[in-house]
C-alpha cells in the first residue's frame, strides 16, 4: 500500500513491456494527466512514439512537463524507463528541487514475461532491446540504494496489485 503525500513525484522504472504504462492507466485513471510518458512526449514532437532520433528533445519535453508541474504542486507520475543511473538522478533531482517526495516504483519483471508481454501489444519494441534492459534492469537494482530515494517499490510480475493513496 503507497500512502503519498500530494507533493510526490513518482518515477517508474523498468523495462520495455514490463506494465509501467499500464499500472499508470489502471491507478491513476482518475487523473490521467497526472501521467507524464516519455512515449507521449516523443510522439508530440514527431508522430512516432517509437523515433530513437529526437531522444534529447523528447527528454526536455519530458522534463519541462515534470517541472511544471512541480512548480504547480502537483501530484506526478513519470512513465519512462528510467533504467540508467542518469535518468532517475534528473527526476530525482526535479523533485528534490521542489521539496517533492522522491519515490520509485520498479518494475521487476522477467526477460521472459516482458517478451511474452511485448509479443501480445500492437507496437512491439522486439527481443534485442527488452533484452539489453533487462540487463540495465539488474544494474539498477543494485544501484537503486545508494540513491538515496525516499521510497522505493519494487513490484513482482506476480503481484503487481497496489492500493496507492494521494493525501488531499
Ligand atoms: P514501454 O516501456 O515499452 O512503454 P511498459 O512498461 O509501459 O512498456 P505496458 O505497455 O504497460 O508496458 O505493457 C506491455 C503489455 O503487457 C501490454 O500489452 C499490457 O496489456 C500487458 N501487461 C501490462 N501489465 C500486465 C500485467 N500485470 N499482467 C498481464 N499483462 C500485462
Ligand atoms: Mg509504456
Amino acid at each position: 500500500s503507497m500512502k503519498l503525500p500530494r507533493r510526490t513525484l513518482l518515477v517508474l522504472c523498468g523495462p520495455a513491456g514490463s506494465g509501467k504504462s499500464t499500472f499508470a492507466a489502471r491507478y491513476f485513471s482518475a487523473i490521467p494527466t497526472m501521467v507524464v510518458s516519455s512515449d507521449y512526449c516523443r510522439a508530440m514532437i514527431c508522430d512516432d512514439p517509437t523515433n530513437q532520433q529526437v531522444n534529447r528533445d523528447t527528454f526536455d519535453v519530458f522534463h519541462y512537463i515534470i517541472r511544471k508541474r512541480l512548480f504547480n504542486g502537483r501530484f506526478t507520475v513519470a512513465d519512462s524507463t528510467a533504467l540508467h543511473a542518469e535518468a532517475r538522478r534528473k527526476l530525482w533531482e526535479l523533485a528534490f528541487h521542489f521539496g517533492y517526495l522522491k519515490c520509485l516504483v520498479v518494475f521487476n519483471v522477467s526477460l521472459a514475461t516482458c517478451l511474452e508481454r511485448d509479443r501480445l501489444r500492437e507496437r512491439q519494441v522486439g527481443s534485442q532491446v527488452i533484452e539489453y534492459h533487462i540487463r540495465l534492469l539488474q544494474k539498477a537494482l543494485q544501484e537503486i540504494p545508494a540513491e538515496q530515494w525516499d521510497r522505493v517499490y519494487v513490484l513482482n510480475e506476480d503481484d503487481m496489485e497496489a492500493t496507492i493513496e494521494i493525501d488531499p
